[in-house]
C-alpha cells in the first residue's frame, strides 16, 4: 500500500487524505497545531468544490452549519448607515454557494477522516530526504520514518515547499494589500449581518454568525510589503493600531478590544504562483501550491477540488507518481489561473482608493433597488466568479475499494 504523508490537517490536508483513503492508500496526516482550531472566518464553498463536498456525503452537514448572513450594512464615520446590500451579493453567492466558518468545515473533515487516518498533532517536519525507495522524513520531535510519497497541504506559508522549492519570496505575490480579521465581543449586537466602514485606501468590518456570541473585526488596507517580524503578535497589533489610529465609526473600540484578541491574524494579501507543484516524490495541493488569496474567496474551493483531483489522479496511475502529479497538474492549472484572476478586481471593491470612490459607490447601493438594469448589474458581480469557479469539470476516478 502508497504510505503519503500529508504535511496539514485543515481543508486540502483532510480532504486529500479522506479520498486517498477512499482508493485503498495510506495517507498520514501532520498538523502542528496541538488540535484543530475552532472558528476562524467565513470562508466560500461554490462551483466544482461542491461536486466535491457532495461526492463525500458532507452538503447537508456543511450546509447545517451556513452561516446563513442576512445582510451587509455600510456605515459612514459617525455609524450613519450610508447603504446596504443582500450578504449573498456582498459575498459574491447565487444559488447552492454555501458560507461557513473555515474552523467548522475542518472539524467536519476530520471527523470524516479521524477512524480511519492516522493523525499526529502538534509536529513538523524539520527535513526530507529524498531516495530511490521514498522519503525519509524527519519531524520536529527528532522521530524519523520513511514515506513513499510528501504532499504540502501546510497553506500559505507551506513549510513543505520551502523544504523542497526554496524561500516563500520566489512564489509568494503580494497583491498590494493587507488583512487582519480577530475575534471582539460582539458589543454591537450584531446577528447573522455584516458591518462595513469603507475609508480611502482602508476598510473595517465587523461581523457574527448566527452561531456566534462573538464578532469578528475585519482590517483591510492598501500598503506596499511591510517589514515586520511574523511571530511577533504585539508588533503587528501595535502596526494595526498606528494605520487605522485615526479611523472613525466604531474602530477605536475594536482596536481596544484586540489587545485580548485570542486569535489574532495579520497578513498580506499573496497570492501563490508556482511553474510546478511538484519536484520528484513531493506535491503541493491548496493554499500551499495555489492560494489564490483571501481577496479571490476561491482559496477554500481551489483546495478541496485540488486535493480530489491529487487523490484521484495518484489512485489512478498506482505507483506511477510522476504521471499522478503532472495528470494533477494537467487537470487544474486552467482552473486555477481563472480562479486567481478573481482576486485583483474583488480588492478593487473591497478596498476604495478615494472618499469620491466611497461616495460614488454608496450612491450606487441606494439607487440599485430602483434602477432598471439591477438585475443585469448583480450579474456583472456574480458572473465571473460563478464561470471560475466551474471552470472544471471533476471526474470520476477509480471506483472506491469495497
Ligand atoms: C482572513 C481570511 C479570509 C479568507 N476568506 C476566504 C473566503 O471568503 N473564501 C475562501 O474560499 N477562502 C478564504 N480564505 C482562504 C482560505 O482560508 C484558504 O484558501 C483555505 O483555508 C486553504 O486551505 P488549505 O488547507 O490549503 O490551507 P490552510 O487552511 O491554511 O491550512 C493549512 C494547515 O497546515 C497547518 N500547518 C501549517 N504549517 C504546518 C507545518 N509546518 N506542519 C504541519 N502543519 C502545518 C496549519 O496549522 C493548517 O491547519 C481566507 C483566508 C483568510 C486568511
Amino acid at each position: 500500500m502508497t504510505n503519503i504523508l500529508i504535511s496539514g490537517g485543515s481543508v486540502a490536508g483532510a480532504t486529500l487524505a479522506y479520498w486517498l483513503r477512499t482508493y485503498g492508500l495510506n495517507p498520514t496526516v501532520v498538523e502542528r497545531a496541538p488540535s484543530l482550531r475552532e472558528g476562524g472566518y467565513k470562508i466560500d464553498i461554490r462551483g466544482a468544490a461542491l461536486d466535491v463536498i457532495d461526492r463525500m456525503e458532507l452538503k447537508d452537514e456543511v450546509r447545517r452549519h451556513s452561516t446563513d448572513m442576512q445582510i451587509a450594512r455600510f456605515v459612514d464615520a459617525k455609524g450613519k448607515q450610508v447603504g446596504t446590500m443582500s450578504a449573498q451579493l456582498f459575498g459574491g453567492r447565487e444559488g447552492d454557494d454555501v458560507e461557513i466558518m473555515r474552523g467548522d468545515l475542518a472539524q467536519l473533515l476530520y471527523a470524516a477522516t479521524k477512524d480511519d487516518v492516522e493523525y499526529i498533532f502538534d509536529e513538523s517536519i524539520t527535513a526530507l530526504r529524498e531516495t530511490p525507495e521514498g522519503v525519509q522524513v524527519t519531524f520536529e520531535s527528532g522521530h524519523q520514518r520513511m514515506f513513499d510519497l510528501v504532499v504540502g497541504a501546510d497553506g500559505l506559508h507551506s513549510n513543505v515547499r520551502a523544504l523542497t522549492f526554496g524561500e516563500e519570496s520566489q512564489f509568494l505575490h503580494h497583491l498590494g494589500h493587507y488583512i487582519s480579521i480577530f475575534t471582539v465581543p460582539n458589543h454591537l449586537h450584531l446577528d447573522r449581518t455584516e458591518m462595513m466602514h469603507p475609508a480611502a485606501g482602508r476598510s473595517v468590518g465587523m461581523y457574527s454568525t448566527r452561531q456566534s456570541t462573538d464578532a469578528k473585526a475585519l482590517f483591510l488596507f492598501s500598503s506596499p510589503p511591510l517589514t515586520y517580524d511574523r511571530r511577533d503578535v504585539a508588533q503587528q497589533k501595535k502596526l494595526l493600531a498606528e494605520i487605522f489610529a485615526d479611523q472613525g465609526w466604531d474602530v477605536p473600540r475594536l482596536l481596544d478590544a484586540m489587545g485580548n484578541a485570542p486569535d489574532f491574524y495579520l497578513d498580506s494579501i499573496s497570492q501563490v504562483r508556482m511553474d510546478q507543484w511538484s519536484s520528484g516524490r513531493v506535491a503541493l495541493v491548496g493554499d500551499a501550491a495555489y492560494g489564490p488569496s483571501p481577496a479571490s474567496g476561491q482559496g477554500t474551493s481551489l483546495a478541496l477540488v485540488g486535493a480530489y483531483v491529487l487523490a484521484g489522479s495518484l489512485a489512478t496511475a498506482g505507483s506511477d507518481h510522476a504521471a499522478a502529479f503532472a495528470a494533477y497538474e494537467r487537470e487544474m492549472r486552467h482552473f486555477v489561473e481563472e480562479n486567481q484572476k478573481l482576486a485583483a478586481s474583488n480588492l478593487k471593491g473591497m478596498v476604495l482608493k478615494s472618499a469620491a470612490q466611497i461616495r460614488f459607490q454608496m450612491l450606487m447601493l441606494r439607487l440599485m433597488p430602483h434602477l432598471p438594469g439591477k438585475n443585469r448589474m448583480i450579474e456583472r458581480v456574480t458572473e465571473p466568479i460563478r464561470k471560475a469557479a466551474t471552470a472544471i469539470k471533476i471526474k470520476d476516478y477509480r471506483a472506491p475499494i469495497a
